[in-house]
């Protein structure tokens, strides 16, 4: 009776500390999938790693108790463990399952066309809107047209604008490698680039820079796209960290969970890790800014050149 106590007890300790030293494995190989498809990824993290690397070693106690013959001392502790392991599975399954970002399918995907200057605008301006699109069954394709050589590490920033966008889950990433700062000196060039992706996508919604915007990068990539795009229905312009105080939208997406998604698709860009602007209290400072506008709780505010009830679907 003894003996079977023992060999049951020491199997449950052998295979709870396996599973949980797996669960935390898995977590830490998977952690950028973690932070793509919950809310407070970060936090959740490390509670689950602390978490299983606790428990994989507490079982590993009991059961080296056990076999070391200390059983006499163990029951209330080793009883105490499998009660532990039950609440933390059945807690962190529960956290999982609560915090994941819950996303409508949609029944009319739309092709979505988000230009940007530089490596981080996309992510900084609407990366919340791409991801919540993306997650709807949306397919988006992201023009990044300056490697962003003036602002940061020129082998890096492309790099990580792949790695955002991707993150974010645009469909195709084209990273052009116009000069940084210049692009009013190339705009015919960024505009028969512009219209060659227009051309292959023939997007239903153009998301690019605003007219309200100090950067004169953002200002030529607007304007470019004006132009390129000027047989197309539906053109939003996003709020990027640059745009002046006449930055007026008037066309609101709901962002809810999605805040998160964004911090994390900025965390992407560490070569930038220093700007004031990608500060997460910044981000959803601004994310709450425009929910309040939008009477909903977060959102990205877009000025609508011009929006077509068809294109827009059910966006
Ligand atoms: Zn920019």
């Amino acid at each position: 009776m003894w003996e079977a106590w023992i060999t049951t007890n020491a199997l449950h300790h052998l295979l709870a500390s396996i599973t949980f030293a797996i669960i935390g494995l898995v977590v830490i190989a998977r952690r950028r999938a973690l932070r793509r498809s919950v809310r407070h990824a970060p936090r959740l993290f490390w509670i689950t790693v602390a978490l299983c690397a606790l428990l994989a070693a507490w079982n590993g106690a009991c059961l080296t108790e056990i076999l070391m013959g200390l059983h006499g001392h163990t029951t209330l502790i080793s009883g105490l463990c499998e009660w532990a392991n039950l609440i933390t599975l059945s807690g962190l399954i529960l956290a999982l399952v609560y915090n994941r970002l819950v996303v409508e399918r949609t029944s009319r995907p739309r092709r979505i066309l988000a230009i940007g200057a530089h490596p981080d605008d996309l992510e900084l301006a609407c990366g919340a809107t791409l991801a919540k699109l993306a997650d709807a069954g949306h397919q988006i394709q992201a023009v990044v047209l300056t490697g962003g050589e003036r602002g940061g590490n020129a082998t890096v920033r492309p790099l990580e604008a792949r790695r955002g966008a991707q993150f974010l889950g645009c469909n195709a990433v084209f990273v052009y490698d116009f000069a940084d700062t210049r692009l009013r000196e190339q705009a015919n060039e960024i505009l028969s680039a512009i219209e060659m992706r227009i051309r292959e996508f023939n997007p239903d919604i153009i998301f690019t820079h605003s007219a309200n915007d100090q950067h004169q990068d953002h200002q030529a990539v607007y304007e470019a796209t004006l132009r390129a795009a000027r047989n197309h229905g539906t053109i939003l312009c996003y709020e990027s960290p640059s745009v002046t105080s006449d930055f007026n939208p008037t066309f609101f997406v709901d962002i809810g969970d999605y805040v998160d998604v964004k911090i994390e698709s900025i965390r992407q860009h560490r070569d930038q890790r220093l700007k004031p602007y990608v500060s997460a209290e910044r981000l959803r400072g601004m994310a709450l800014f425009r929910g309040g506008q939008a009477k909903t709780r977060y959102a990205e505010g877009f000025e609508a050149v011009r929006s077509l009830a068809s294109s827009l679907g059910d966006i």
